[in-house]
């Protein structure tokens, strides 16, 4: 059958949708020989996280008389942050076993846990969330872009770090914090208000 003027086009524009025999099939036996070319997973010490963990809530009960709710916000992040702070809930580090959750309203937080620069288009919602989580609350800013921005720091579309919006009582480092850097964080919140910090 002649190729019409349409199929020459996208063989042309998009050699991965040839027929049988070419590109396509290439692609495929490649992937299907070769392995997967990502870097190894970081070793993580089980023990030393459910240790952390169990500290996190040991401390949030001794100060709450009740288990740690988080709300987590997204003021602009790239989602790298998120990526580790939602591994927490995975099956892997499973931190709601040790009472820790992460909760949908600010209204049932205790902890606002918030990533990115927070770009002008998040300022107001930061603020609502803050105004919204009820006494007493503490802000932790996650990520080197929640310190001053970041990367980001400069943008037309930022503001600023998390502290340019709302008072910040801890900041947890990295791009991205690991989970265990996160849990650390929490923990020595914690440590910090048991002992009158805030
Ligand atoms: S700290 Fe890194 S991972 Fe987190 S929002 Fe900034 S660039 Fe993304």
């Amino acid at each position: 059958m002649p190729e019409t003027a349409i199929e020459r086009t996208i063989d042309a524009d998009l050699p991965i949708y040839r027929a049988p025999g070419t590109v396509m099939w290439k692609l495929i036996a490649s992937n299907l020989l070769n392995r997967p070319v990502t870097e190894p997973a970081p070793p993580v010490d089980r023990a030393a996280l459910a240790e952390l963990a169990a500290k996190v809530d040991k401390a949030a009960r001794a100060r709450l008389g009740r288990s740690l709710s988080i709300r987590q916000v997204d003021a602009g992040s790239c989602n790298g942050c998120e990526l580790e702070i939602h591994a927490l809930n995975n099956p892997y580090y499973d931190i709601e076993r040790f009472g820790i959750r992460f909760v949908a309203s600010p209204r049932h937080a205790d902890v606002l846990l918030v990533t990115g620069p927070v770009t002008i288009n998040m300022a107001e919602a930061l603020k609502r969330t803050y105004d919204a989580t009820p006494d007493p609350k503490w802000v932790i800013a996650s990520g080197d872009c929640a310190r001053d921005g970041g990367m980001f720091a400069g943008s037309y579309a930022v503001a600023g770090g998390v502290g340019a919006v709302v008072p910040v009582d801890l900041h947890i480092g990295g791009c991205p914090p690991t989970p265990t850097q996160l849990l650390s964080g929490l923990l020595a919140l914690l440590h910090h208000v048991a002992r009158g910090g805030a």
